[in-house]
């Protein structure tokens, strides 16, 4: 049985003092689940939020790391930076950092093995464009960047990952996928782990929907057979509707 994780990506929302609020209404909310909860904070936030959860079982993430351990590389974060600041977790190759920072299938690569050496667990993000969709693309897409994504990676790392299946279309937009729409691609990524790596890391691993998932819409999503969880964007900026996704 796949344990379910919720993850919120604040995206570039928060100062500190909105980031600690929001930690502390979330934290003051939470009751406990059998979910691994996630909270995903810009940066200069991290420590702040850390110090805020740390005596929860609440998880850290980061929303983007560099491939390298440090040096000349103006503006970057490492993985070495953001485990000292207590992340567990690092979301990779979100489609806003595809669409306007030139990620790329190759530098996803980079990141995951990177993250992978510091033990942290990458929540790893594919989905497809509209016009994709429309022209019937949508598992060719999703295919080269899981392909890409987990490059030259063995079962045993694969199995540490967790993939975010979240087409662009859904995301921010309030247009949801259809419970079935997720499903079909959820089964279709699981279908390809299993080739790529084995049956027993593609039945363990861990897939989570994105885009516009809400308290309302959630326990359809989370109820169908292969989607073990959400990453949430607009939604995890509140804790009522966060932790709604959570206990849905
Ligand atoms: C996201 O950006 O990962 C996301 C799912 O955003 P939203 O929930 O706002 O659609």
């Amino acid at each position: 049985m796949r344990k379910r994780i919720v993850a919120g990506n604040w995206k570039m929302n928060t100062n500190i003092e909105q980031a600690v609020k929001l930690a502390l209404d979330i934290k003051a909310q939470y009751k406990g689940s059998e979910v691994d909860v996630v909270l995903c904070p810009p940066f200069t936030n991290l420590y702040a939020v850390h110090r805020v959860i740390q005596d929860t079982t609440i998880k850290l993430g980061a929303q983007d790391l560099y491939w390298k351990d440090g040096g000349a590389y103006t503006g970057q974060i490492s993985a070495g930076m953001l485990t000292s600041v207590g992340c567990q977790f690092v979301i990779i190759g979100h489609s806003e950092r595809r669409q306007f920072f030139g990620e790329t299938d190759e530098s996803v690569n980079k990141k995951i093995k990177k993250a992978l050496d510091y033990h942290l667990t990458p929540i790893v993000c594919v989905g497809e464009w509209l016009e994709q969709r429309e022209a019937n693309e949508t598992e060719t897409v999703v295919a080269r960047q899981i392909r890409g994504a987990l490059a030259g990676l063995d079962a045993d790392d694969v199995a540490k990952l967790v993939i975010a299946y979240e087409p662009v279309w859904a995301i921010g937009t309030g247009k949801v996928a259809t419970p079935a729409q997720a499903q079909d691609v959820h089964r279709f990524i699981r279908t390809l782990l299993a080739e790529m790596s084995g049956e027993a890391t593609a039945d363990g691993i861990r897939i989570q929907y994105g885009g516009s998932m809400k308290p309302d819409n959630a326990a359809e999503l989370l109820a169908q057979p292969d989607i073990d969880g959400g990453l949430i964007g607009g939604a995890s900026l509140k804790a009522d509707s966060f932790l709604g996704i959570v206990n849905a």
